[in-house]
Parts: structure tokens; sequence; C-alpha cells
């Protein structure tokens, strides 16, 4: 068995740990200083030495480590982590069912038993997460298990842990067959080239599958639509395949271009009916402002934090300020789509940061919609941080 630390919590933490909060926060740990080597198993007491839970050391941004268990006695082996895979397979049949949608996510982390760690399924391709040295310590037990529940064509791995908790560059195949890339995918009947080997991104975010979803058949319809920080362009795919009249995608890195021609491409729309911009969304505004251009549909999904050559943006901070540019160039009666992946705020606040740039902006509004992790993203929901993907559909009324 690996070795075993014993760590005191601080009072004013036990009751969230008893609640089922999986994180172990530096602050709420009395004696970090008995930690050595990234891995080594933790058993959590209080102050009277009784134990709370076992946990594994690994350094993530915000905790240094995660809790595994809450019973005693639980061996913490290659059972234990093929255990919590086999469940979490287990809650993901109806995906494995669908031929319409062969990408989601078959293990979710601490939603599904074991922070730091995540797996992706890309029709057979099997994409693992690392988030610190210290889970990627326990592979072996994860590859194995893999290997013994399910069929996979490959397996590709992802360390996202170097010291600012960044992707490590490597070539990401573990085993299996090498994949052809990019593989096409299907998400509800869309069609999305993705490829496993290719630094840290794969060219589709699989937590926004129901947001694409509602826009295709929901908001699309003969709208003129504006897609800013658009990557790939997936969600600009989703409106034209809803029956957008024109798609505009907007994003600052040279990649998204290739990339947004590519994934139009495989849906068998033409490219260049459809405009796509390289360029500063938050230049687009005013070029858009200047040339009195308005939007039926306007997706706002920024990165939590960006930083370019003019200014930085935090979304926890500059939210409201992104949605009175949107605002202004968004048609009565048009929609926004305001999404943020930042887990330091909830949904409540997410709505202040809307009400506050309506106000601000003098135009009413009404929320027609609202959605958050899908139902793959398995996340505890006592817990709001961990359930970090809010999305919120507004219209814009009169003055
Ligand atoms: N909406 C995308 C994901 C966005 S990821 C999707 O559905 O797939 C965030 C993107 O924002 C990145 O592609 C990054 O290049 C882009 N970005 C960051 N700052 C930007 C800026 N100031 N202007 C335009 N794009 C920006």
């Amino acid at each position: 068995m690996t070795k075993m630390i014993t760590l005191r919590v601080d009072q004013s933490f036990l009751a969230d740990l008893k609640r089922g909060y999986p994180l172990i926060l530096k602050e709420a740990v009395v004696n970090t200083d008995m930690l050595r080597e990234e891995g080594e198993l933790i058993r959590l007491v209080d102050r009277a030495n009784r134990y709370l839970a076992t946990g594994y050391y690994g350094n993530q941004n915000k905790g240094i480590g995660w809790v595994l268990t809450t019973k005693e006695h639980e061996e913490i082996d290659g059972a234990f982590f093929k255990t919590k895979l086999k469940n979490a397979l287990d809650h993901r049949a109806d995906f494995f069912e669908d031929s319409q949608t062969t990408a989601f996510r078959v293990f979710n982390g601490e939603g599904d038993g074991i922070g730091g760690l995540t797996i992706d399924y890309f029709d057979g391709y099997y994409m693992v997460s690392w988030y610190s040295d210290g889970i990627y310590s326990f592979k072996q037990y994860i590859y194995d298990a893999l290997a013994e529940l399910v069929e996979f064509k490959a397996i590709y791995e992802k360390k996202r842990f170097d010291t600012k908790g960044q992707y490590i560059e490597q070539n990401d195949f573990v085993m299996g067959e090498p994949g052809d890339f990019p593989i096409i995918i299907k998400e509800n009947g869309m069609n999305f080239a993705v490829n496993l080997n290719d630094g840290a991104m794969t060219g589709i975010f699989l937590d926004q599958r129901d947001v694409r979803r509602t826009i295709r058949d929901y908001y699309a319809e003969d709208t003129n639509m504006l897609n800013t920080f658009s990557y790939t362009g997936a969600f600009s795919v989703a409106a034209a395949l809803g029956g957008a009249k024109e798609t505009t995608s907007v994003d600052l890195a040279k990649r998204s271009l290739a990339k947004t021609i590519e994934q139009f491409s495989v849906n068998g729309i033409d490219y260049e009916a459809q405009n796509i911009k390289v360029m500063d969304v938050f230049d687009y505004f005013k070029y858009a402002v200047r040339h009195n251009m308005k939007y039926d549909l306007v997706v706002l999904d920024p990165p939590s934090f960006a930083r370019s050559k003019k200014m930085t943006f935090s979304t926890a901070k500059d939210y409201p300020k992104l949605l009175m540019d949107a605002i202004a160039i968004t048609e009565k009666n048009g929609i926004i789509v305001a999404s943020t992946n930042n887990a330091s705020f909830g949904m409540k606040k997410f709505k202040t940061f809307i009400d506050k740039a309506f106000k601000d902006s003098n135009t009413r509004y009404k929320i027609v919609e609202q959605s958050s992790l899908p139902k793959d993203f398995r996340a505890n929901r006592d817990f709001p941080e961990f359930n970090y993907l809010k999305v919120v559909f507004i219209k814009k009324l009169n003055k």
C-alpha cells in the first residue's frame, strides 16, 4: 500500500467536509508541512484525531488534493479505481447507445469520485486528462481498469500539470492503434472534426453540447448570427445548421480560421457564404457600431481570462461591459447567449452582471432559457463551484 500521511483538518472546514466537499483546500489543513510527494495518500482527521476521510496529495490551482473515500478501511487500490470507473461508465449507458452523439464525457473528476481526472470518449477513442502529478502517479490503475472495462481504438492522454497547471507538450498517444486525425464525431447529428494529438484542445468543448443543440433547434432560424470568441466556430455551425441566414465568427487566434473552415466543411456548409474574422472581439464591436451592423443572435463565450496586446479581460470583472457591447449591436427582440465557465462565481452573481449591463444600457430584457453542465458532466449539486458552466439566453426588449 502507498504511504499514508495524517493531516489535521481545521475546525472551520469540518462541516463542509462532512457534507461531502471533495476538494482538500490548502487552508483547510493545519499541518501541510507533513506532505512530501504527490500521489501519497492522506488520512484526514479532526482535532481529536477522529477519522474523516482518505484522499491523495496532488497540487492543483486551489487545492492540495482530493478526497477519495470516507470509509476508513476502504483500500485505495486497483479494485477501487476500477469500481469508480465502472460506475461512471454505467451512468453513460444511454450515450453509448446513441448513434447521433458519439462524443461525451465518461468520467468527470470529483463528480465521479476521483478529483483531478477526466476521461472523454470520441467515437471509440478515449482521452484521459490528468490535472496533477499526484493523480498521474495512479495512472497504471486507471489504464488497466479502462483496458478491462471497455473496448477502445486507442487511448490518448493530456498531462495538464506543468508549474502553472498548463498542458505539457508531448506525443499524447498511450496505447491501441493510433488514430488518423482528424476523426469526425457526431453530436446530435452535427459533425465535428476532432484531433486528440494536437495540444491541449481537441477542437470541441463537449460541455456546450446542450447549448449547441438549443441554438440549432430553437434560436437560429432566419437569424443573422454573431459568434464571439468563436475558436473552431462550433456555435456558428449549430446556427447555420439551424437555418441562420448568415453567421460571423470572431476569434483572435490565427488557428481559428482554418479550424472554422474545417468544421463548416465537415457539415456540408459552404464556408465562403459565412464570415470568419481573425481579430480582437472588442475591435469587432467597434467596427460593427461604426457600420451600424446589428445581429439577431449573439453568442458570448469568453475565456475566464484573456490577454491581448491592448487589454486584459476577466469574466469576473468585465462581463457586464462585454454584455453592454453586445447589447449595442443586438436587434430588438434579438437573443444574446451569455456563457461563462468561471467557477469563482455562481449563477446568481452571473445574473447580477446581466442585470447591470441591461440597466446601464437602458434596455429591458427577459431571460428565456438557462443551462448548466450536461448530464455526462456529473457534478455534486451541493457545491456549485463544481458545476461551473452557466449559460443564459437573454431576449433584448424595447427601451
Ligand atoms: N466558443 C468557443 C470556445 C471559446 S475558447 C467554442 O464554442 O468552441 C476561447 C477563445 O477566445 C479562444 O479561441 C481564444 O483565441 C479567444 N479569444 C481570447 N481573447 C480574445 C479576444 N480579445 N478577441 C477574440 N478572441 C479572443
